[in-house]
């Protein structure tokens, strides 16, 4: 049965169309008693598999120590990802991986997998505008940063307080403060410099649900950067087809409508109707 892929910028409402999609799927099998027993369902992402959105920051200054290179720890998180979706998909399998899927290169090879399996192949596309997103981003960085602050207290073994980037827009001054506090307190205070070197002030204020628990992407750019090399959908070709568009506004009707086309289309494979154009 088919593979189903999520796709869209970071923080643009993904993971949220993905579950829906996934309870509309159940309902649907469950309602059908010629799919109640044929049909199994799965969804997989990036945090069914536990991949952290510091995998896909590319800038080799923020890789850490043990990772081989800032470009291995994607590779790792994608051949886990492809890993995840082999082993279940099958005839008998439905299969929604909701992740970025922003490569075409990526989206080709899981299009063969389905092509392998004699199973079909769908992909729907997230839309929201880039401030929209960003703000999702922006509101997880905040949330982030206060349960950091509520749950840490900002001191030292010598007592002093360290003043926090975001408290401090200065930068510490060497003479007022206790060494070890001054680089800590200095080095905060140089990763908000770059942080806020790369930010785009364009974003959207947007209140995140309160079930959200998603970490954001940081820094910033690591952001940035995947909405820059985000490669759009074509539908003219065969791996991006047949494409199904959902956007931030639609209602849960007009989500649901969707959902139905690609019940028709993509899991019982009806063939489409045609329309005659007057
Ligand atoms: P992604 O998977 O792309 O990171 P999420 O689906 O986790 O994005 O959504 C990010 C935040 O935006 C969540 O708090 C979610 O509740 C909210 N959100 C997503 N889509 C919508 C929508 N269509 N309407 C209102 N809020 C939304």
């Amino acid at each position: 049965m088919p593979l189903i892929l999520i796709t869209g910028l970071p923080t643009s409402g993904k993971s949220t169309r993905a579950s829906q999609l996934y309870d509309y799927l159940t309902e649907r099998i469950a309602s059908d008693p010629s799919t109640s027993s044929k049909f199994r369902l799965h969804l997989i992402s990036d945090q069914t598999l536990s991949i952290s959105r510091s995998v896909y920051d590319l800038d080799p200054a923020h890789t850490p120590a043990h990772v081989r290179s800032a470009n291995a720890s994607e590779k790792d998180a994608r051949a886990a990802l492809y890993g995840a979706v082999k082993r279940v998909l099958s005839p008998r399998d439905i299969v929604i991986l909701d992740t970025l899927n922003y490569i075409k290169g990526w989206r080709y090879q899981l299009y063969c997998e389905a092509k392998n399996v004699q199973t079909p192949f769908g992909l729907v596309q997230v839309g929201c505008p880039v401030t929209r997103a960003r703000g999702v981003n922006e509101a997880r960085i905040r949330r982030q940063e206060q349960q950091q602050q509520s749950t840490q207290p900002s001191t030292t073994d010598t007592g002093a307080t360290i003043p926090t980037a975001a408290a401090a827009g200065a930068a510490p001054k060497s003479g007022d403060l206790h060494p070890e506090t001054y680089q800590q307190s200095h080095q905060n205070w140089q990763q908000k410099q770059f942080e806020e070197s790369t930010t785009e002030p364009d974003s959207e204020e947007v209140q995140l649900s309160p079930t959200d628990v998603q970490e954001p992407y940081l820094p910033r750019s690591n952001w940035e950067n995947l909405v820059f090399r985000y490669e759009e959908p074509n539908p003219m070709t065969r791996w991006d087809s047949p494409l199904f568009i959902l956007t931030w506004n639609d209602t849960p009707e007009e989500a649901r409508k969707v959902f139905d086309q690609i019940w028709d289309e993509v899991v019982v494979n009806k063939p489409q109707k045609l329309i005659r154009a007057n």
